[in-house]
Parts: C-alpha cells; sequence; structure tokens
C-alpha cells in the first residue's frame, strides 16, 4: 500500500521521506513480501518458488536475470496470453525501452497500480525542490515534454514510452491540482503527436508567459538543447506570431492550435520586440537568462550519458543551477537527488525503499587498471557469463564506495531483473543509501536516449566494412566517439584504413564512403534509427579515415597513462580529449551519412 499524503503540503512530504529512509530495511522486506505473496502462483514464480514465498527460497531459487531471460514471457503477454504469466495484478500496458534487444526496444510490464506509484514518486519531487527554492508556487515552470509513437500489440494492449505513458494518463492532467506543478505548456501541445508542431507550440507558449516562469527543463540535457537549436531557427516566425497574435499555419493539429491560440489571446509587438532584441547579440551565450529573466533552475537529467551536454548547458545558463531531480527507468522509478542544487559532478540518487525490492551485484572496479578516460567499461560485472556471479545484497548492505550493477524486483512482475546500471554508493541519507550513476553496462556511444553496445557497433562497422573489400581495402581498427559539439550530436567512427599489399592509403571514393556511413547507420538498433529519423536528435553518423600508424600511437597514449601493453584493447569508445587529439590530428577524410536511416515503429512477433 502507498503511504497517502497531500502533494501540496510540503512537510507531510519531507516527514514521508524521513520515515521511507529511516525504514529503508524494514521498508524493503516489505516490499519483498508483498511482491512475493501476491505473485506466487504465476506460472514464473512457481516453476521456482514451488509455493515458499521465503526470503531464503527466493534469493536462493530464482536466478538473476537479463532481459533476454524473460522475453518469451513478456511476448507471450503482448501476444494475449494472460498476466497470470508473471503478474497477479493485469498488465494494463507495456513499456517500450530505450535499452533493446535484438534490434528492438525491449518492453517492460506496467499495472494500472504502477502509475500510482509514479505519480507518488513525481509528488514526492516536489517538497525536495521547495526545501531549496522558495517560491516556486509562484509561477509557472516551461518544461518541454514530448510523446512517442506508440503501437497496439496483439493482446490488445499498448506499447510506448514510460514517460508518454505517464503523460496520457489521467495522473499527469490531474497534476495540476498541485499549485508547484502548473506549466505554461498546454496539455494539448505536449500531447501533440507531431514533434515539431508540439515544439514550436510549447515554445511559443513559452515565450508568451516568460514573466510568468520560474523554472525551465525538460527530461533529458539533450532534449532541452534540441529546443534551444529549434528557438534559433524559428524566432523570427515565433515573434512574428507574438506580434500578430496568430499561430503559423503549418500548426495543423486542431488541440494543439486551439490551446495555444487561447494563451496567445492579442497581438503583442512590445513582447515580439523585446524578445527579438534579446536574441539579436551575437552570441547565445547566456540566453536562458536573458529569455526567462525569473528562471531559478534549469531542469534536465545531467547524470551518465547527459553529462556530455554540461558545457553546452552551462553556455546558454547564464549561470543557473543544473538540477537533475530523478532516476528512473521502464522497469520502475528508483531515486530522487536529495540535494538538487549540487554540482552536477556531485550528484546522488537515494533509492526510494517502496519502489521495487533492490539487490546489488558488487562489480569490480577495474579503474585502476584501465585508462578511466579512455575504457568505457571501466566497472563490469564479474562474470559476464553470469557462471560465478558474487552474490546480490541488498539495498542496506552495500557499502560506501563500492560499486554494483542494479537488480530490481518489480511489483509489475520483473524478478531479479539486471536493469544495467552501474552505480557507486556516495553515502547514506538516514538508513537508505545514496548511488551516484556511474555508466550503463556496455554502453559505448550515446547522443539522446540512444544507447549502443560494442556488439552493435562491431555488428554494424561489419556489415559497412564489406563494401570496401573488394575495391582491396582493408578496415585495420576503428573506434567511435559522440561528437556533442553540434545539436544535434552525432557518432564519429575513426576508421584506419590499409590498401591491400601496401600501407599507402589511395584516394578513397566518397560515394562509396558515405554509403559505408548510410549502412552503419542502418544496420545500428531501432531506437538509434527511431532518433535519427522521426525525431531528429542525432545528426548524421561520420566516418573520420585516420593515416596508418594511428591505432599505434593512441596505444601508446593509452599506454603511457597507465594501461598494461599485454592487456591492451583498442577503446571502442574515446571519452579523452588528449585521445580524441590524437585521432583528430591523423584524419585524412571525413565522410558523412547522407540518407536518414529507415525505421518504423516496431511490431510484437507473432
Ligand atoms: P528507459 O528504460 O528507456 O526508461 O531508460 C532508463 C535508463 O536511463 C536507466 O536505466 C538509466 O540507464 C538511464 N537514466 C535514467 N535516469 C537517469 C539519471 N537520472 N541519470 C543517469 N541515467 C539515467
Amino acid at each position: 500500500m502507498l503511504p497517502v499524503f497531500d502533494p501540496n503540503d510540503n512537510e507531510a512530504g519531507l516527514k514521508l521521506l524521513e520515515d521511507l529512509t529511516n525504514n529503508a530495511c524494514q521498508i524493503q522486506q516489505r516490499v519483498l513480501e508483498e511482491i512475493l505473496a501476491t505473485n506466487l502462483h504465476t506460472e514464473y514464480l512457481k516453476s521456482f518458488l514451488n509455493g515458499d514465498s521465503g526470503k531464503e527460497n527466493f534469493k536462493n531459487k530464482v536466478p538473476i536475470v537479463n532481459y533476454e531471460d524473460i522475453k518469451p514471457c513478456i511476448e507471450r503477454i503482448a501476444n494475449g496470453e494472460p498476466s497470470s504469466i508473471i503478474s497477479a495484478q493485469p498488465i494494463t500496458e507495456l513499456l517500450t525501452s530505450s535499452g533493446t534487444s535484438g534490434g528492438q526496444p525491449k518492453i517492460m510490464p506496467s499495472t494500472a497500480e504502477e502509475l500510482e506509484r509514479k505519480t507518488f514518486f513525481y509528488n514526492l519531487l516536489v517538497p525536495v525542490m521547495n526545501k531549496y527554492v522558495d517560491g516556486l508556487d509562484q509561477g509557472k515552470a516551461m518544461y518541454l515534454l514530448f510523446i512517442k509513437p506508440e503501437i497496439s500489440t496483439p493482446s490488445g494492449l499498448m506499447a510506448r514510452p514510460v514517460l508518454t505513458s505517464y503523460y496520457k494518463s489521467n495522473n499527469f492532467r490531474n497534476r495540476a491540482f498541485n499549485r508547484y506543478n502548473v506549466y505554461t505548456s498546454p496539455d494539448e501541445t505536449i500531447l501533440c503527436s507531431d514533434s515539431k508542431q508540439s515544439m514550436y507550440c510549447q515554445l511559443l507558449c513559452g515565450l508568451v508567459q516568460r514573466d510568468e516562469v520560474l523554472r525551465v527543463g525538460a527530461i533529458f540535457a539533450s532534449a532541452f538543447l534540441r529546443a534551444i537549436k529549434f528557438l534559433e531557427e524559428y524566432l523570427k516566425e515565433l515573434c512574428s506570431n507574438i506580434r500578430t497574435g496568430s499561430v503559423s499555419d503549418w500548426i495543423t493539429d486542431p488541440n494543439c492550435r486551439n490551446a495555444v491560440l487561447s494563451i496567445l489571446s492579442k497581438p503583442n509587438s512590445e513582447l515580439a520586440d523585446l524578445i527579438e532584441d534579446e536574441c539579436s547579440g551575437k552570441s547565445w551565450e547566456g540566453i536562458i537568462k536573458k529569455l526567462w529573466p525569473r528562471t531559478k533552475y534549469i531542469e534536465v537529467i545531467v547524470t551518465g550519458s547527459m553529462a556530455q551536454y554540461i558545457p553546452t548547458l552551462e553556455f546558454y545558463s547564464g549561470g543557473l543551477p543544473l538540477v537533475s531531480t530523478m532516476y528512473g527507468s521502464s522497469e520502475c522509478y528508483l531515486g530522487i537527488n536529495f540535494k538538487p542544487l549540487s554540482n552536477p559532478s556531485d550528484v546522488s540518487y537515494t533509492l526510494l525503499p517502496n519502489m521495487a525490492y533492490f539487490e546489488f551485484l558488487p562489480v569490480d572496479n577495474n579503474h585502476k587498471e584501465v585508462v578511466p578516460d579512455v575504457q568505457c567499461n571501466g566497472v563490469g560485472v564479474t562474470d559476464r557469463n553470469g557462471k560465478e556471479m558474487v552474490e546480490a545484497v541488498d539495498l542496506v548492505e552495500v557499502k560506501l564506495g563500492h560499486y554494483y550493477e542494479l537488480i530490481v524486483t518489480t511489483f509489475t512482475g520483473l524478478y531479479r531483473y539486471r536493469v544495467g546500471d552501474i552505480l557507486m554508493v556516495t553515502g547514506f541519507y538516514n538508513n537508505a543509501p545514496q548511488f551516484r550513476f556511474v555508466h550503463r553496462r556496455n554502453v559505448v556511444l550515446s547522443i539522446d536516449t540512444d544507447k549502443t553496445n560494442e556488439e552493435d557497433l562491431l555488428k554494424a562497422v561489419t556489415r559497412a566494412k564489406v563494401l570496401l573489400e573488394p575495391l582491396g581495402f582493408l578496415l585495420t581498427e576503428y573506434t567511435s566517439f559522440a561528437d556533442t559539439a553540434s545539436i544535434p550530436g552525432h557518432y564519429v567512427l575513426f576508421w584506419e584504413l590499409k590498401m591491400r599489399g601496401t600501407n599507402d592509403l589511395p584516394e578513397l571514393d566518397p560515394v562509396i564512403m558515405e554509403q559505408c556511413c548510410s549502412i552503419v547507420e542502418e544496420s545500428l538498433d531501432s531506437v538509434y534509427r527511431r532518433c535519427r529519423k522521426k525525431d531528429k536528435s542525432i545528426g548524421p553518423l561520420e566516418v573520420r579515415v585516420v593515416t596508418h600508424g594511428t591505432f599505434d600511437a593512441l596505444m601508446d597514449f593509452c599506454v603511457s597513462q597507465g594501461s598494461s601493453v599485454n592487456q591492451y584493447k583498442t577503446p571502442r569508445c574515446i571519452k579523452s580529449e588528449e585521445a580524441l587529439k590524437i585521432l583528430d590530428s591523423r584524419v585524412v577524410g571525413r565522410f558523412s551519412s547522407n540518407k536518414t536511416p529507415f525505421w518504423e515503429p516496431f511490431k510484437i512477433e507473432t
């Protein structure tokens, strides 16, 4: 049972957080008991537990699993078999994750009760923010929020991203009862399925209500920066709409249009002039503060792969704090940042003990053995095959400074499921540990919500190089880099090529090289291709060809930084500025994909 509290009552919210964190151990036990008692007779748990819902039996008998292990169960439900395969409560929808399996989004079960749990979680973010920032009820939030495509599965259940599901729920609409949750974007603009119309209308509403805006944000830093870029491109048109009190003809979604018109209400040339004036400077440095002068902070996730956007955000922000409030996933919501104004590099999340039953697999911290900046997977699970796996520990058993992989047992039918995130314990709040998000297991490249791992990258490169082999070219080495200097960012691959029989590299045919770029893109997973084609949140992939010997120079650098020569493996992703310089200084050709890859909403296999 979720505790009930009035979301407008800050004291009550903070007291609840004290209770949850003080009683983390007892709450976790109760959560496990409840999940097991409720779901003991599901097909999945029955096969392991044999009617015994004791914790020891659970830990001894139920395996720790990856998505591939439970995929058949979830797909059976998507194809119309009963929820009771995994969950006693009816599965009411499926959530498509940005993590993929076999190139397609993973799908996670969800229930009506889980939606309430998420709403409870969101309501607790408010008192934490109010504790540090005064007067948030005296104005509005300009949050740029978007829905993504959804599909209906053969079972009739919808499959859609977790935030799309939340924004479409009544719980989201009813947030307005909380006076701290008043947004400049009308719901109709957030729920518009055309992302360009949605973005335009939300920015227009944000500009018109600029005097009321006390905070701005988006979910991820990448989306917020895309909005700034969009603003730059459409500034003239936005100002013209404000000046005339009308909305451009291409805004054809009737709900969106009407909602915006009701905010625009009358021509306002004074405001249009003011905005144009603020934006007329040579540089857009500090533009957020100029356009929304009462803004107290920017709310965007800047931890994990989003940290790469901090410098650009700082450039536009004019010194405003960057606030990452929460850590969550399609599997379940996870943790809250109790010190929202802390520096991005110091952000920790406290997992709320009533969200799910959490376990932690200790992982090796190999940081000493590899060059941290260059090697992406410095922290890894001791055994990748799941064999000599170390024992998973409970939430309150984790140790300060140690690294763990997060395992969740949810109220929705996931049991001992590896989320794939590596976390480090930074401290304790009462009896609840706090975690720094270290990285996602095995992800080498990420620009937006895409998460490309080494294996996918290798597969894509292998397919592309087939084009070069008949011409006598060999790809001798490759690595990658997420270039976020431009908006949107894009993937860069560094390729060292040689001609069979010689080290000299003849001129490369740009048409063939561009095709190579396209084949890599076509071969990447569907989340990458959706970001590239539908969301336009990733730019064209680029291949930079480097001279012979470049990867030897990279190895020399890594060894000089402490890598062992014997164990050296080419890092498949570059993060260090110095390593990047070594590669970039040896580039002899740059080629980019000149077509967007194919993408369509995925289908459930029947
Ligand atoms: P999805 O399954 O698409 O909902 O993505 C969830 C994943 O996004 C998590 O497992 C994390 O890897 C990442 N993520 C979510 N919130 C944060 C955060 N605050 N900081 C860093 N990474 C995050």
